[in-house]
């Protein structure tokens, strides 16, 4: 929903200014269209549905994957393709991974998205928008209905969401879309993703990231794509580290820890023979610190560069990170037989 046009077309027919956030609540809790807002006045109805759309993304297909992942592909009013993923746990958790650009303008070595046209930057509703449409699917798999104004409210702690965390890990850079991103990271809450259970990962955008350490409050995380200590690796790897050198991101983040003593994730994808020597581990491990860092090492998706490391070889890595007193964890992998999982996000239809 268009929140600027929202607040625009109420304000036009003379609306008082609790209304936009009423409407808004209610999409935030899932409701299916304006007709479920009971509280909001018939003839109101009428007119924000012919003028207002419900959503600034048409859904174009949706997957479901075995593990119970599923892939959305939207398209913006102008036609860009965008995609985000829902990962259902066995122990409830319901997390979200949103895009905040149409394809990247970044061409990471090894991510499908970067091969893709870039569109442009996501509005605040149109990532919002993503995350309201997980919601209401999430709502009708429960056979909820969505609930009056009055009777829930998230930010109290008033019922259970059926979405619980949000990762800003699909297509895109997210901090080269420092405004939007944060403003939609910053509503989240409405729609029961807390800061705490938001993440944002970045290549190491710096500044976006000085940005979000010095104008960002919530206690929302970060996450950075790392992928190779080694510099000229790192640069092979992600051209973006020529232009903003890993020393510099890193010092930035320990400012950060400094700052909000919040753990900083680091993401490794393990890549065959490229990345994934006890060497490339041992060089990873000189240069975090077991009190800033916590490494989640991402088995490779295929997407035709590179062959993803084995298993042991995944093992001896961790082993090394182990050894070295820096916590690591693999990242499990969903969603793959549908081309959900990380790296693979390229709206190929
Ligand atoms: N641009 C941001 C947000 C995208 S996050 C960033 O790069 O951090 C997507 C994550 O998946 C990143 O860590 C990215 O490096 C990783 N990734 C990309 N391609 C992958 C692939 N083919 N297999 C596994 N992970 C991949």
């Amino acid at each position: 929903m268009d929140l600027a046009l929202l607040e625009t077309h109420l304000a036009d027919s003379g609306q008082p200014a609790y209304r936009a956030r009423q409407v808004w609540e209610w999409a935030a809790r899932g409701a299916p269209g304006y007709d479920a807002m009971s509280n909001v006045p018939a003839a109101l109805r009428d007119g924000l549905r012919a003028n207002v759309p419900f959503s600034t993304l048409t859904v174009t297909e949706e997957q479901q994957a075995k593990d119970g992942t599923v892939k959305t592909l939207f398209r913006t009013h102008d036609g860009h393709p965008v995609e985000a993923v829902l990962m259902r746990y066995r122990d409830g958790r319901r997390s979200i991974c949103v895009s905040s650009q149409s394809g990247c303008p970044l061409t990471c070595t090894f991510c499908a998205t970067g091969t893709m046209q870039f569109g442009r930057n996501l509005t605040t509703s149109e990532i919002l928008d993503q995350a309201l449409h997980f919601r209401r699917l999430e709502e009708i798999d429960h056979g909820r209905a969505p609930k009056p104004r009055d009777t829930i409210h998230p930010s109290r702690g008033g019922g259970a969401s059926p979405l619980t965390n949000c990762v800003f890990m699909g297509m895109g850079e997210p901090l080269m879309n420092f405004d939007n991103v944060i403003a939609a990271a910053k509503r989240l809450p409405d729609v029961g993703v807390t800061p705490r259970r938001t993440t944002i990962s970045t290549v190491g955008w710096l500044p976006g990231l000085t940005r979000f350490i010095d104008e960002v409050d919530e206690p929302i995380r970060i996450a950075l794509s790392l992928h190779a200590a080694n510099p000229a690796l790192r640069s092979q790897l992600m051209p973006v580290n020529d232009r903003y050198p890993l020393a510099d991101v890193l010092a930035e983040l320990h400012r950060y820890y400094e700052l909000r003593h919040r753990k900083v994730y680091i993401e490794y994808v393990m890549l065959e023979g490229v990345n994934d020597t006890p060497r490339h581990a041992a060089e990873l491990a000189a240069i975090l610190d077991e009190k800033t860092f916590k490494v989640n090492l991402i088995p490779y998706n295929p997407t035709g560069t590179y062959g993803g490391s084995s298993r042991d070889a995944i093992a001896a890595f961790k082993h090394v990170l182990d050894r070295a007193r820096i916590p690591a964890t693999v990242r499990l992998t969903r969603g793959r037989d549908i081309a959900a999982a990380c790296g693979q996000l390229a709206a190929t239809r």
